[in-house]
């Protein structure tokens, strides 16, 4: 007898995750270059200790929810706790779509939208951003409707274009389609409240945002949340496995969400960051002239385009410096202060040495 694994199994490639290595700058992966602040560590351990680890964890993860609810300005009864983002983005391909169902997502987009779809047996629709990197509200909603999509599923602002659309433009797309829209707001905090559709959940049946923790400094306790009207969130709820985040994340998320002036000096600091290799950036690129192409960054990392991205990709990492290589351009993670100078010394000198 033998043993098949069936087709969708035997074409799925691993996700491989770039190494944690010591003496490596690790620019790839948009985590928070700051850890949390000593006294919060503090009461994260103490609080730990409490703990009943002989019992499941709250499945609603109630006192979670509220603590998030209170930093985000929205209704606890709108909201889902997920373990990372990830896993709702998993049980909303699987559940929210019937096999064979269509979503449609953007090109480049975080890589998640396409894994999950090909393992639920949906079809998955891509709108392909240009040069500019951007699509308009149109697009998606023609794409929607040509496809007779029932979900849309994007990032904004979009990792890895490091752009966003607009709240108007986010809402026009949400009022002219039938399908389920999710926006993945990961990296709003980096921009601006006033772009976010958090809030507008309550108006729109066909609304969903997702939210994840890690990236203000906790992606070691993967906490992600979906925010939505109270009849989706029923139905998420019932959906997803029942004791899906567990009491310690529980327990340590709540205790930071509540550290509101910390979580948000932190913010702050991960945007001077990303102000800081920004400007950085366009000096070399006034040093070397259309060298790359430089996109102007509303989250915690910065894009460029460039033909020779796998070159400089390599160049920088025989000089340990690690970030994301897509085909034609790089990301790169907004670091400490000696982090972002040494990866801005190498960039200088990879476009002195080739000219
Ligand atoms: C980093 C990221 C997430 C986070 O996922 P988690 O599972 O919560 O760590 C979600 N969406 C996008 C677009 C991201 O870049």
């Amino acid at each position: 007898m033998a043993y098949q694994l069936n087709e969708k199994l035997s074409r799925l490639e691993p996700y491989i995750p770039v190494e944690e290595t010591a003496g490596i700058i690790h620019l790839d992966a948009n985590e928070s270059f700051l850890n949390l602040p000593q006294a919060l560590l503090q009461k994260a351990s103490e609080s730990v200790l409490q703990t009943s680890f002989n019992r499941y964890p709250d499945p609603y993860a109630g006192e979670l929810c509220e603590a998030f609810a209170d930093y985000y300005h929205v209704d606890a009864a709108h909201v889902t706790a997920g373990n990372g983002s990830d896993e709702l983005i998993s049980i909303l391909v699987s559940n929210f779509l019937m096999k064979g169902e269509t979503v449609v997502t953007t090109a480049p987009d975080f890589s998640m939208y396409t894994f999950y779809p090909k393992l639920a047996e949906t079809n998955c629709v891509e709108v392909c951003k240009g040069d500019g990197f951007t699509v308009t509200p149109e697009e998606l909603i023609q794409k929607v409707k040509e496809t007779n999509a029932r979900m849309l599923l994007f990032s904004n602002p979009c990792n890895p274009t490091s752009l966003g659309l607009t709240k108007e433009q986010v809402l026009q797309v949400v009022q002219n389609v039938n399908a389920l829209v999710v926006v993945d707001e990961a990296y709003m905090d980096f921009w601006h409240a006033s772009q976010s559709v958090l809030g507008e959940e309550s108006q729109y049946d066909n609304l969903m945002i997702l939210k994840t923790c890690s990236k203000m400094g906790l992606a070691a306790i993967r906490l992600g949340f979906a925010v939505a009207n109270e009849k989706l969130t029923g139905v998420f709820h019932s959906a997803k496995s029942p004791y899906n985040v567990n009491t310690l994340t529980q327990r340590i998320g709540a205790l930071a969400l509540r550290e509101q002036d910390t979580l948000k000096s932190n913010t702050e600091a991960i945007k001077s960051a990303r102000d800081e290799l920004q400007a950085g950036m366009s000096a070399v690129l006034e040093h070397h002239p259309n060298a790359f192409q430089l996109y102007k960054s509303c989250t915690n990392f910065v894009t460029l385009r460039l033909p020779p991205a796998a070159e400089l990709h390599a160049y920088l990492m025989e000089r340990n410096i690690s970030v994301r290589k897509f085909p034609g351009f790089l990301r790169v993670t907004a670091g400490s202060k000696e982090e972002n100078t040494a990866y801005l010394t190498a960039l200088e000198n990879f476009f002195q040495e080739e000219t």
